[in-house]
C-alpha cells in the first residue's frame, strides 16, 4: 500500500495548514483544497485555513472506504449482503459530531442490517433528497446533542421547521 495520503501519518491533536497537509501527506495543496471543497471540514474563520487532525484522519479514512467500497453518496455499505445498498429512509439518523462531520446510520434496505457511515454536513440535505426525502428533514432523523457544528447548513431548516 503507498504511504501516500496515510491517515496514521496525521496527529490528530494538532491543527494544520494546507501546507501541513501537503507536506505531511505528501500531496499538492491543490489536492487539500479539493478536499475540502469535497466536505473535509475546516475550522471556521481563520486565516490561513485551518483542518484539524482529528477530521482529516477521519476524512481520509472514510475516503479509502468509500472508494474501497464504492458507495454513492446515498448508499452505505452493508457487510450482510458486502455490497453498498441504499438504506430504508424511515431508518435513517444523522448524528452530529463533533468533528463537524455526521455519522449517518440506517438500516439496509434490503436485509435490515444496521449500517454507518461518516458524512459532511454539507452533504446531508443532498443524501436525504437522492433517498427520495423531501425537505426540510424531520428532526426526529437529526441528533444533535448540543454540538456545535461546523459547515452546518441546516439552521435555517430548523428555523423554518419551528415555525
Ligand atoms: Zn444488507
Amino acid at each position: 500500500m503507498s504511504s501516500r495520503n496515510n491517515p496514521n501519518r496525521i496527529k490528530i491533536h494538532r491543527s494544520y495548514t494546507v501546507m501541513d497537509v501537503s507536506e505531511t501527506l505528501d500531496v499538492h495543496p491543490k489536492t487539500v483544497r479539493n478536499w475540502i471543497r469535497a466536505g473535509l471540514p475546516v475550522i471556521d474563520e481563520t486565516r490561513p485555513l485551518l483542518i484539524q487532525g482529528a477530521d482529516l484522519k477521519l476524512y481520509l479514512k472514510q475516503k479509502r472506504k468509500t472508494y474501497l467500497h464504492r458507495c454513492e453518496l446515498d448508499e452505505m455499505y452493508c457487510f450482510k449482503c458486502k455490497q453498498p445498498k441504499v438504506p430504508s429512509i424511515n431508518s435513517v439518523e444523522f448524528i452530529a459530531k463533533p468533528s463537524g462531520m455526521a455519522q449517518m446510520k440506517g438500516r439496509c434496505g434490503e436485509c435490515g442490517k444496521w449500517s454507518n457511515k461518516y458524512v459532511s454536513w454539507r452533504d446531508v440535505n443532498q443524501i436525504w433528497l437522492e433517498l427520495g426525502g423531501k425537505l426540510p428533514i424531520a428532526e426526529k432523523h437529526l441528533i444533535l446533542r448540543d454540538q456545535t457544528l461546523l459547515n452546518y447548513p441546516l439552521t435555517k431548516v430548523f428555523n423554518d421547521e419551528n415555525k
